[in-house]
C-alpha cells in the first residue's frame, strides 16, 4: 500500500479553501486515520496547523498525545464510564452526550484534579449520541451550571447525517442546531461551534462557523456525486506469485465459481481479505498489470487472488499489481471497488489490514 503525503495536503488545502482562512479545521484521524496510518497523517497535517484533531475512541486519543500532538485532540464517540479518568488525565477534549457522562465528568474532574474540556454534542436528526435537540428545556439547564466552573466549556456542535446527497437536509439539521445555539443565553467566550463534515465543508462552506470536521475527502474517497472529486491518496499493491497456464474447465478456488472458459492463463497475487480487499470483488472486480485492466476470477482468499491475464503479455513472477489505484491510462478508484463491493469508500480504506505495509512517499515536505 502507498501513500501520498502531497495528495493528502492537496485535498485537505481545497477543504481550507473552500471554508476559508479563518475557519478551525479538525481533520478527524480516528481509525489510523481512516487506515492510511496515523503518525504519518498527523505528520503531514500539522504542517498546516490545524485547530485540532478528531478522534473516536480514548485510546486513540492517548496515541496522539504520544505523538507529541500540540492542538486539543477531541474524542468524538461517548466515553465510556471506565475510560473518563484516562482521558481527563490525558487533557481530551470529551464530547458530552448525556447528564449522566456530564456528572461523571465533573466527578472525574475534582479527584484528578483537571478541569475535563468538553464538547457539547447536540443530536439533530443522526439519532446515535448526543442531546436531543428538541429537548433542550430538559438538559441545557444542568448543562449550563455545569459550566459555571466544573468543566471547560470548549465546543458545541452536530454531526450531518446526509450532507453527501441532500442538501435540505443538511439546512434542516442547521436550523435545529441554530435553535438549542439561541437557547445559550451568555456563550463563554470563544465557544467553537462546528458540525460540518467533508461533504458539508464543500457543500455549504456558509455554514463552518468556527471549525469544521473533514474526513474522508482528505484521505481521497468521494463525498457525494455533486462534490468535487478528490485526489486519491491511497494505492494498493500486490506482487504476481504465481503463473499459470490453465487448461479449458480447471478449475479455481474455494467453491468453484470459476472455471477456465478456453485456454487461459492466469496470475496470482499475493493478497487476500485478510489485507482487506473485499471477499465481494471474487468474480467482480480488476486489477490493472502492466497498464491493462484484468478481472479478478473466481473467489479470493485470505491471502491470494488470482487474475485472468489471457490478454495481457509479458507478466512475470514478481510483477507489482495495482488494487487501488492508477496505472497507464487505466485506474481504480476506492468509489469504484467500495460500490462493486456493495460497501462504501469508509469500510473498504479503514478495513485495510495491518499486514500491509503503509509506503508514504512526500513525507520529507513534512
Ligand atoms: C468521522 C466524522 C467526521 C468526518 O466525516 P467525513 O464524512 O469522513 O468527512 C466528522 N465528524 C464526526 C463527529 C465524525 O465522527
Amino acid at each position: 500500500m502507498r501513500v501520498s503525503a502531497d495528495a493528502l495536503r492537496r485535498n485537505y488545502a481545497r477543504i481550507r479553501a473552500a471554508v476559508g482562512p479563518s475557519t478551525g479545521l479538525i481533520p478527524m484521524v480516528k481509525a489510523n486515520a481512516y487506515g492510511l496510518g496515523v503518525r504519518e497523517t498527523v505528520r503531514v497535517l500539522s504542517a498546516e496547523r490545524p485547530w485540532g484533531w478528531g478522534v473516536a475512541t480514548v485510546d486513540e486519543g492517548v496515541a496522539l498525545r504520544a505523538l507529541s500532538v500540540q492542538q486539543p485532540v477531541i474524542v468524538f464517540s461517548p466515553v465510556p464510564p471506565d475510560s473518563c479518568e484516562a482521558a481527563v488525565a490525558a487533557g481530551l477534549h470529551l464530547t458530552v452526550s448525556s447528564l449522566d457522562t456530564l456528572d461523571r465528568l465533573v466527578a472525574v474532574g475534582r479527584r484528578v484534579g483537571t478541569v475535563p474540556s468538553v464538547h457539547l454534542d447536540v443530536d439533530t436528526g443522526m439519532g446515535r449520541a448526543g442531546f436531543d435537540w428538541r429537548k433542550a428545556a430538559l438538559w441545557m439547564p444542568r448543562f449550563l451550571d455545569a459550566a459555571k466552573g466544573s468543566i471547560n466549556w470548549v465546543g458545541c456542535y452536530t454531526h450531518l447525517h446526509s450532507a453527501e446527497d441532500d442538501e435540505g437536509s443538511v439546512r434542516e439539521q442547521w436550523a435545529s442546531f441554530q435553535e438549542v445555539l439561541d437557547r445559550i443565553p451568555d456563550p463563554p467566550p470563544g465557544l467553537l461551534i462546528h458540525l460540518l463534515n467533508s461533504a458539508g465543508s464543500l457543500r455549504l462552506p456558509e455554514l463552518a462557523r468556527g471549525a469544521v470536521r473533514p474526513g474522508m475527502f482528505m484521505y481521497g474517497g468521494r463525498v457525494g456525486d455533486a462534490q468535487p472529486v478528490p485526489e486519491p491518496v491511497a494505492s494498493l499493491h500486490a506482487r504476481v506469485v504465481h503463473l499459470r497456464d490453465a487448461e479449458p474447465g480447471t478449475s479455481l478456488g474455494y467453491g468453484v465459481t470459476y472455471q477456465a472458459r478456453g485456454a487461459e492463463r492466469w496470475a496470482t497475487l499475493g493478497i487476500g481479505y485478510a489485507d482487506g480487499l473485499p471477499w465481494a470483488l471474487g468474480n467482480r472486480g480488476s486489477a490493472l498489470l502492466r497498464g491493462v485492466r484484468v478481472p479478478i476470477i473466481g473467489r479470493i482468499s485470505m491471502d491470494m487472488t488470482v487474475v485472468d491475464i489471457s490478454g495481457v503479455s509479458g507478466v512475470r513472477v514478481g510483477d507489482v499489481a495495482t488494487l487501488l489505484g492508477t496505472e497507464g491510462g487505466e485506474s481504480i478508484s476506492v468509489d469504484e471497488v467500495a460500490e462493486l463491493a456493495g460497501t462504501i469508500s469508509y469500510e473498504v480504506l479503514t478495513g485495510l489490514t495491518a499486514r500491509l505495509p503503509r509506503v508514504w512517499t512526500g513525507l520529507d515536505g513534512a
